[in-house]
């Protein structure tokens, strides 16, 4: 059955049967060859091999025999309409053959020129070409991409023997050979075929033709192929096209030649054609890079009509794609060819600035442009970055945990780290991992290098909501703290030695590499007229690009984008980053420091009196806290969540304590009773996963007195900022509820605070309680939650360790690596947002929260906040708001925007 329809399915398209539409059966190459074909531009004659046949191939080990039949005809009528047979021996037709998939992936077989050249053809090319080098020379050319791309033979045993030759010769370059010397080449080439492969060369076209396909389908399969799209993310199932084109020839003398041109810099983005071309050669040397190649105002010069066509053609095309086009082109003796365009890639600095010049010239809309541009590239614009033309030695690479370019002296301890700072001294601070306790050597630091720990790690979570350049989970590294030296790869380096680490790679270097600053962030954090002050044209090009596209967002986004932000100062600059509220606050972070004895003192409290006098202490910091930050919010919602994280962390290291108390004990030293007490609390709260423990609102119903402490300091806050005539728009949020029992127990206490510190101040305020949605049970409940909570965050670290089962600080380093690897997936489901397992939930919650309260105010503040396919996952799933690290609030801006115009598939199937 299967059978039969293949036999009548079409799986070759003659050039001019196609069109752009058709990459998924053409490829890019194919169909944008069909494209230029139906323009009516000067396109060699061809066809093209459709995907379909290359994955029916791929599933089966052979071609159907409807293929090698559609194959044959396809190459009738190519013979015909040119008046010429592949490999005739005289003036025969010589075709290309060239593989293509949907998006152009280094990686796979990528041509072969000049299939259909044999012992007899050559002669034949000779004669009809009235040029005898250039026939001995085209195919040598054959058996030297053929013997590499088709049979796998090693390229340095062609090319060593052709600089053999060219030494004999006293030639420079392949050009100065005679057709004598090529011709032993030839021989020579045919030697190595036959000595590494254990087979003549063939000779029979068609054989050459049938072999040349089957090699680029089973490039498909190479290793680096796969990698590759492990990489980018594209499928494993779509398979390759491959296009066969009639030859025509650059390298027949000097009115003939090969080149490349884009119609703006995709460098820069810079207006103007822009392109290089190679006299009397074929497509391969412009890219080998043999030669010296002329710009496009010396290939004027030298052949103005072939230049005059090929401008007009850029613009043809530009207009015709609406985008920056680059083009591969042929001229053969004076006549020019178009051999390949498409849309070209480009950096992320042209991408702005070539969508808001097609908006100027009137080619694209706003909203066009606006899907042009990607939040990884305003990722990649604004973190400084490392010089690219800077000498460099690579240690090691690990996971890109937060981007930016960081170079500092090399520290292993969080009070080193502060000193040198203090010291105006720059520093990197290198863990195995981090803890709470790192905080003050990470903000003193330039950049956060650990050997463990994935991408939701501590140190990495710190280190992107400070926007400070973080590479982690460097398992090459050992780290060695005691002795002050990490040691990667044969290298030793210590304390005090310059390393630098760039968080958009993932990539450490030994020594320090120059950093190159992002005026882009300068526009970001302080406006465009600070952004432009002694800047050069382009960067302020760029800077402008940025801020029209960016607005454009804002106008066209339905999600808000609020920040996570834990004090005043990142809530000033989330604010002027563009962020509409605070959707996390982390109340933890505001007990470190000086405040870990108060909480130390809360946990060993034996009696409530002892408690109480605790919390009380506490009480005026966390207010002043919350003062703070509600001035620096003022008019916008600030969601603040109540304690999450076990107590124990709070604590000191269990076995560090239980070593000092036995060597107290064993020297007879006398243990102090505090020691025996922390030591007890220790052991008591000890958990053996603290992620799954004694964590969120469960915390809050089993520390008498915490969450009310935590309440009346945000509601007296709240009240004297009211009174003070701000505006307060502080929500409180519940943290790791299960279950809405656990709700309506806390709320029972929170609510009568609430009520209780109004009626005491004589101020009306209006304070939101909702919940997190971080476990799978509330999500599955959340009809029943929601009559309880005024609004749903979710909180989709939690809800992704929680959904996979994964333990969120163990599982990046230790399986991701070979769950990547082996397909399981092709991004880790913490940096973006799992739709069909996690994205599933999330839908459900939305629906039965809005069915019990439609007016629920639902958010996201998972890190997935920040990210741009999963913000594209939120606007489809009809959340209100994302929050993410202040740093990314641009990001998930223009995303938001753009979520609104692209019609993505929205996944998380109910
Ligand atoms: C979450 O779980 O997604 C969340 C925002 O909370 P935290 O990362 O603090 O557990
Ligand atoms: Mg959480």
């Amino acid at each position: 059955m299967t059978t039969a329809i293949r036999e009548r399915a079409q799986l070759v398209y003659d050039f001019a049967d196609g069109d752009r539409s058709q990459t998924d059966l053409l490829g890019g190459k194919g169909a944008n060859l069909a494209e230029m074909t139906r323009l009516g531009l000067p396109v060699p004659p061809g066809f093209t091999i459709t995907t379909e046949a290359c994955r029916h191939y791929l599933d089966r080990g052979e071609e159907p025999q409807s293929l090698r039949v559609q194959v044959t005809m396809a190459l009738r009528r190519l013979e015909d309409g040119l008046g010429r047979r592949l490999g005739d021996i005289q003036d025969p037709l010589l075709v290309s053959v060239r593989s293509g998939a949907k998006v152009s992936m280094p990686g796979m077989m990528e041509t072969v020129l000049n299939v259909g050249l044999n012992d007899y053809s050559v002669k034949g090319l000779a004669e009809a070409a009235k040029d005898e080098r250039f026939a001995w020379d085209s195919y040598r050319r054959l058996i030297q991409m053929f013997g590499r791309t088709v049979l796998d033979i090693p390229s340095e045993r062609f090319e060593d023997r052709l600089d053999a030759v060219k030494t004999r010769e006293g030639a420079t370059t392949d050009v100065e050979l005679s057709p004598a010397a090529l011709q032993g080449l030839v021989e020579d080439f045919k030697d190595i075929v036959s000595d590494a492969t254990g087979r003549d060369f063939p000779q029979d076209p068609r054989e050459q033709l049938d072999m040349a396909m089957r090699a680029v389908f089973d490039s498909w399969n190479t290793d680096r192929a796969r990698i590759y799209r492990r990489r980018e993310r594209i499928p494993h199932d779509l398979g390759t096209a491959v296009n066969i084109c009639a030859m025509v020839f650059g390298n027949m003398g000097e009115d003939s030649g090969t080149g490349v041109c884009f119609t703006r810099d995709p460098a820069t983005g810079k207006q103007g054609v822009y392109g290089d071309y190679l006299v009397n050669a074929q497509g391969e040397d412009v890219v080998a890079g043999i030669r010296n190649t002329l710009s496009l105002e010396d290939f004027a010069r030298l052949d103005p009509a072939s230049h005059a066509e090929l401008t007009r053609i850029m613009r043809r095309l530009e207009t015709h794609y609406r985008d920056l086009c680059d083009i591969e082109f042929t001229v053969e003796r004076g006549k020019l060819w178009m051999l390949q365009t498409r849309v070209g890639k480009r950096t992320a600095g042209a991408a702005f600035r070539i969508a808001t010049q097609l908006v100027d010239e009137q080619v694209i809309t706003r909203d066009e442009a606006l899907t042009r541009v990607t939040g990884h590239q305003l990722a990649q614009l604004m973190f400084p970055q490392f010089d690219a033309d800077a000498p460099r030695t690579l240690l090691t690479k690990a996971m890109a945990a937060s981007p930016g370019a960081a170079v500092g002296e090399v520290v292993f301890d969080s009070a080193t780290a502060v000193a040198r700072a203090a010291e105006g001294r720059r520093v990197l601070l290198v863990r195995r991992e981090t803890n709470p306790d790192d905080l003050e050597g990470m903000i003193a630091a330039t950049g956060v290098l650990t050997s463990r720990g994935g991408k939701t790690s501590h140190a990495a979570v710190v280190a992107r909501g400070m926007g400070r350049t973080c590479v982690c989970g460097a398992e090459e590294i050992d780290v060695d703290a005691e002795a002050k030296v990490l040691r990667v790869n044969g290298t030793t380096i210590a304390e005090g030695e310059l390393l630098s680490i760039d968080g958009s790679t993932g990539e450490v270097f030994a020594g320090e590499l120059p950093v190159v600053p992002s005026p882009v962030v300068t526009y970001l954090e302080r406006g465009l007229d600070a952004a432009l002050e002694g800047v050069d044209e382009e960067a302020a090009d760029l800077v402008r690009a940025v801020d029209r596209l960016l607005r454009h967002a804002d106008r066209t986004r339905r999600l808000a984008v609020r920040a996570n932000a834990d004090n005043a100062e990142d809530a000033t600059r989330a604010r002027s980053l563009g962020a509409q509220g605070i959707g996390l606050c982390r109340t933890e972070h505001m007990f470190l420091g000086d405040r870990r004895v108060l909480i130390e003192r809360l946990i060993l409290a034996e009696d409530p009196p002892a408690r109480d006098a605790a919390l009380a202490e506490l009480l005026p910091l966390q207010r002043a806290d919350f003062v703070e930050l509600l001035t620096a919010m003022d008019g916008l919602p600030t969601t603040i969540r109540l304690l999450d994280p076990p107590l124990h962390e709070f604590l000191p290291d269990r076995t560090e304590l239980a070593v000092k108390v036995a060597v107290a004990k064993a020297t007879g030293d006398g243990v102090s009773a505090d020691d025996e007490r922390l030591l007890a609390a220790v052991e008591r709260l000890h958990e053996a996963n603290p992620m799954l423990g004694r964590r969120g609102v469960r915390l809050g119903l089993l520390v008498p007195g915490l969450y009310g402490m935590q309440v009346r300091a945000i509601t007296e806050a709240a009240a004297e900022r009211a009174l003070a005539g701000g505006d307060p728009r502080v929500e409180i949020m519940v943290p790791l509820v299960g279950s809405v029992m656990e709700l309506h127990l806390i709320r029972d206490e929170i609510d009568g605070i609430v009520a209780d510190v109004q009626a005491a101040a004589g101020v009306d305020l209006d304070i939101p309680i909702g919940t997190m949605i971080e476990l799978p049970r509330a999500a599955l409940t959340a009809r029943r939650i929601a009559e309880s909570a005024e609004f749903f965050s979710f909180g989709t670290n939690d809800l992704t360790q929680t959904t996979w089962g994964f333990s969120r600080d163990d599982v990046e380093a230790a399986i991701f690596a070979a769950y990547l690897e082996k397909g399981v997936f092709t991004v880790s489901p913490f940096e973006s947002l799992d739709r069909d397992g996690v994205g599933a939930l999330i839908r459900t919650a939305v629906e039965k929260g809005r069915e019990t309260r439609p007016g629920i105010k639902l958010g996201v503040c998972g890190e997935h906040g920040g990210d741009p396919d999963s913000v594209h996952f939120f606007h489809y799933a009809g959340v209100d708001y994302v929050s993410c690290s202040p740093f990314r609030v641009p990001v998930a801006r223009l995303e938001a925007g753009r979520a609104a115009l692209v019609d993505d598939t929205v996944g998380g199937e109910l």
